[in-house]
């Protein structure tokens, strides 16, 4: 079985079948870069993160576009207000965007292209609908024709009294049909412009993703992404302006990430109600805000609170404290790279009980997320193969080292696909090198206390330890020690 996708689409779970076996092109809808981005924009970008890095663990080739919407009215009007031009405001928040996302361990797309360095492209689109039949000019601004379209609103499903009655809110007595929406924009007073065969202007909003999409990824993608609230009318406008002028199948699977809510009501600048990414950064790792992103499935809502990220951060020192544990056996077992997951060869009833859980996390973990990139499920199959192992250190019926330095193999590349274990990351201040030492130090101070028959020192030693979650064993071979949670 392979990998399989709800699509918004056809609106069922379907069979993932990119054009070309093995390749997958895949397009993120972007930010528009007025301001910082908050956490419901980077669930959105981390579930095409993670989708992009399942399908390449999966064995696929993939190439994602991701753009920024570097013109936009949101843009002209906060340039405005902070006395900067628009494309001052749109470079600095594009850059902190790179920043932003970096920092929650987002790999960047193979191609981030601005809207402003593809006007050509855009008005090339528009030609193409106008010769087409599906686009005419007033006023210097250019209009999609709706009716043009026989297949518009299949991707909404609305039926056209419900689209003419959300286009009445704002009418603009100049078009044909109050649905059509505007391509080109033609310039006001003080905005920044193009110049274009109907006059100075500015691209609109959805021609601007279908141009991009199309030139970078070619004119039928496989996957295309967005937040929920792209559905209807952005993707829908997509669809129409691609469809028509290339007669083709602009998306194949559409994947739409439902929102991140906060006390009920989804996150977002309008309501006043957002965390920026950067800020929650300062104070949460970035597993811990990844590891509470995906813990809903990408189409759940997914509630905000500080108790959320509590439980993952708890969650997630549970998590380090087994893989740096198991890292030793790992480092110790470099014959496990070739010989892969075979079993090992001693097979006590706790080693094959392991070993077999092992198993299940790497199957569980596949098929968790074949099934529609369902996270949650897949952190939960990790979880418990943490449970295991720590159950395993803890007790005296000993595993193999082989066998640990499997479950280590295991954790660390399904951990890995999610982006919630980063190799000790604390070795960058150099504090996790001194701990093995450190700890033979006071092992070595304890044993000395002890040949004196200094019991009050050598026990102080080991109750102290143990506060620290580090447990020492005294055996005839000597003390060894061990995380425990
Ligand atoms: P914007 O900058 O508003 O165009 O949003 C950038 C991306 O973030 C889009 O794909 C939006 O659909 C998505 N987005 C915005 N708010 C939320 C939210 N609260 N939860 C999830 N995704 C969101
Ligand atoms: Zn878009």
């Amino acid at each position: 079985m392979g990998v399989k996708i709800y699509n918004s689409l056809s609106r069922q779970l379907e069979e993932f079948l990119p054009q070309t076996e093995g390749h997958v092109s895949m397009y993120s809808c972007g930010p528009t870069v007025y301001d910082y981005i908050h956490i419901g924009n980077a669930r959105t970008a981390l579930v095409t993160d993670i989708i992009r890095r399942y399908l390449v663990y999966r064995g696929y080739n993939v190439k994602l576009v991701q753009n920024l919407t570097d013109i936009d009215d949101k843009i002209i009007a906060r340039a405005e207000t902070l006395g900067l031009s628009s494309s001052q405001l749109a470079n600095t928040n594009g850059q902190a965007y790179f920043e932003d996302t970096q920092r929650l361990g987002i790999q960047p797309a193979d191609v981030h292209p601005k809207a402003t360095e593809h006007i050509p492209e855009m008005i090339d689109l528009i030609q193409t609908l106008i010769a087409k039949g599906a686009a005419y000019v007033i006023d210097g601004s250019v209009y999609y024709r709706i009716n043009s379209f026989k297949e518009y609103g299949k991707l909404s499903r609305r039926k056209p009294e419900d689209l003419l009655a959300g286009a009445r809110v704002e009418v603009d007595q100049r078009k044909e049909d109050p649905r059509d929406f505007d391509m080109w924009k033609a310039a006001k007073p003080g905005e920044p412009s193009w110049d274009s065969p109907w006059g100075p202007g500015r691209p609109g909003w959805h021609i601007e993703c279908s141009s991009m999409a199309m030139k970078h990824l070619g004119e039928t993608i496989d996957i295309h992404a967005g937040g929920e609230d792209l559905l209807f009318p952005h993707h829908e406008n997509e669809i129409a302006q691609s469809e028509f002028a290339t007669g083709k199948l602009f998306a194949r699977y559409w994947v739409h990430v439902a929102f991140l809510k906060i006390d009920g009501t989804r996150m977002g600048k309008s309501e006043q109600n957002f965390i920026f990414l950067r800020d929650a950064l300062d104070k949460y790792s970035a597993e811990i805000i990844r590891h509470f992103l995906i813990s809903a499935h990408y189409r759940h809502p997914l509630d905000y609170s500080l108790e959320s990220l509590q439980n993952s951060e708890s969650a997630l020192k549970r998590l380090n404290n087994c893989v740096d544990t198991l890292n030793k056996y790992y480092e110790a077992t470099p014959e496990i790279e070739e010989k892969g997951n075979e079993t090992s060869e001693s097979t006590s009833h706790a080693d094959a009980d392991l070993f077999s859980s092992i198993e299940s996390l790497q199957s569980q973990f596949t098929e968790a997320m074949d099934n529609d990139f369902n996270t949650a499920q897949a952190v939960g199959s990790i979880f418990s193969l943490v449970s295991h192992v720590n159950k395993s250190l803890n007790s005296s019926n000993g595993v193999s080292q082989y066998t640990l330095a499997n479950a280590y193999k295991v954790l660390t590349e399904t951990c890995q696909v999610l982006g919630i274990y980063t190799m000790n990351e604390q070795d960058t201040d150099n504090t996790t090198e001194y701990l093995d030492p450190l700890i033979e130090l006071l092992l070595d101070i304890r044993q000395d206390a002890r040949n004196q028959k200094d019991w009050d020192t050598s026990d102080k030693i080991r109750d102290r330890l143990k506060e620290l979650n580090i447990e020492i064993q005294d055996t005839r071979e000597g003390t060894s020690w061990k995380f425990v949670t």
